[in-house]
C-alpha cells in the first residue's frame, strides 16, 4: 500500500499531492492522496478499510486513483482518497487474527463517531469488532479522519466497506440530505449494479452517519464483495470492474447539482 501511495505521487508529479495527515495509535503514518485543486474544486472524499480484514478495498480505492489520473478528468472536482483508516487493524489481521475489525487498542473506529453514539451498547468491552471505545473520537485514527473531514467543504463522502455488495446512503431524521445521499447512491447504483439498502438494523457511531447528521454532507456506505473478508486476491479484478466507473458516477451527479 504504501509503495503504491508514493509511486502515485512521483508517477503524477503536480497533479496528485500526498499527506500524512495523522498516525494510527501504533505510529502507522495515514495517507491522503488529493488529485485536483482543493480550493477550487468541488472537493470528494473516498476512505477506505477503517475495518483491518476489509483491506481490498485500500487496494481497490488505490487502483481508482490510479487510474483517475490516468484519463482525462473533469477539473470540477478534487478527489481526496485516503485508502487505509486503520492500518494496525489491517496488519493484525495479516498477521493471525484473520477476522479483526477493530483498531490496534480493540475499538471498533467505525463504531466510534458522535453520531448516536449514545445509543450503542454501554457495556460493550474492548474486541475484534464491535466495541464503540470510551468515547466519540477516543482514537488516533478516528479523529484524524474527522478533523480531516472538518478542514474542506466536502460534497460527498465514499467509505468502502467489505462485504455484501449493496450501498448504504441514509442516516437519522435530516431529511434535504438523505434526499441528495440518495441521488447520489442512485447514481452509483447505475455505475456499479449493487443495489441500495435501506438502514434498518444498522448499528450508529459511523463515519457515514457522522458525516450526514453532524455535517449535512451526503455520503455512502459501498459494501463491495461477497462472503466474510478478508478476500482472495482473485476476487479482486472482479471488485474493481464493478467499482471502476464510481468516481465518474460522484462527478456526474455533482455536475447535475
Ligand atoms: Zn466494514
Amino acid at each position: 500500500m504504501q509503495e503504491e501511495v508514493k509511486s502515485l505521487r512521483t508517477d503524477f508529479p503536480g497533479t496528485c499531492a500526498l499527506e500524512i495527515y495523522g498516525r494510527s495509535e501504533w505510529g502507522r503514518p495515514l495517507y491522503a492522496l488529493r488529485i485536483g485543486d482543493s480550493s477550487r474544486g468541488k472537493n470528494v472524499l473516498f476512505q477506505g478499510a477503517i475495518h483491518g480484514r476489509e483491506y481490498i478495498t485500500a487496494r481497490l480505492l488505490l487502483a481508482l486513483g490510479r487510474q483517475w489520473l490516468t484519463k482525462q478528468r473533469p477539473k470540477a472536482m478534487c478527489l481526496h482518497i485516503l485508502p487505509m483508516t486503520n492500518p494496525d487493524g489491517v496488519v493484525l489481521c495479516q498477521q493471525g487474527r484473520p477476522h479483526w475489525k477493530a483498531n490496534a487498542r480493540s475499538v471498533d473506529l467505525n463504531r466510534n463517531f458522535p453520531a448516536g453514539w449514545k445509543t450503542l451498547p454501554r457495556t460493550a468491552a474492548p474486541a475484534a469488532k464491535g466495541y464503540k471505545g470510551p468515547f466519540p473520537c477516543s482514537e488516533e485514527e478516528s479523529a484524524a479522519l474527522a478533523l480531516y473531514t472538518l478542514r474542506f467543504p466536502f460534497w460527498a463522502t465514499v467509505s468502502y466497506h467489505a462485504s455484501g455488495s449493496v450501498i448504504y446512503w441514509e442516516y437519522g431524521q435530516k431529511q434535504p440530505v438523505n434526499a441528495l445521499s440518495k441521488e447520489l447512491a442512485l447514481s452509483v447504483v447505475r455505475a456499479t449494479g449493487y443495489p441500495l439498502a435501506g438502514a434498518t438494523g444498522l448499528d450508529a457511531g459511523g463515519y457515514k452517519d457522522w458525516a450526514i447528521e453532524a455535517l449535512e454532507i451526503p455520503s455512502l456506505t459501498i459494501e463491495v464483495g461477497r462472503g466474510r473478508a478478508p478476500f482472495l486476491d482473485h476476487e479482486f479484478e472482479e471488485i474493481l470492474q464493478r467499482n471502476r466507473h464510481v468516481p465518474d458516477a460522484v462527478a456526474r451527479w455533482m455536475h447535475s447539482r
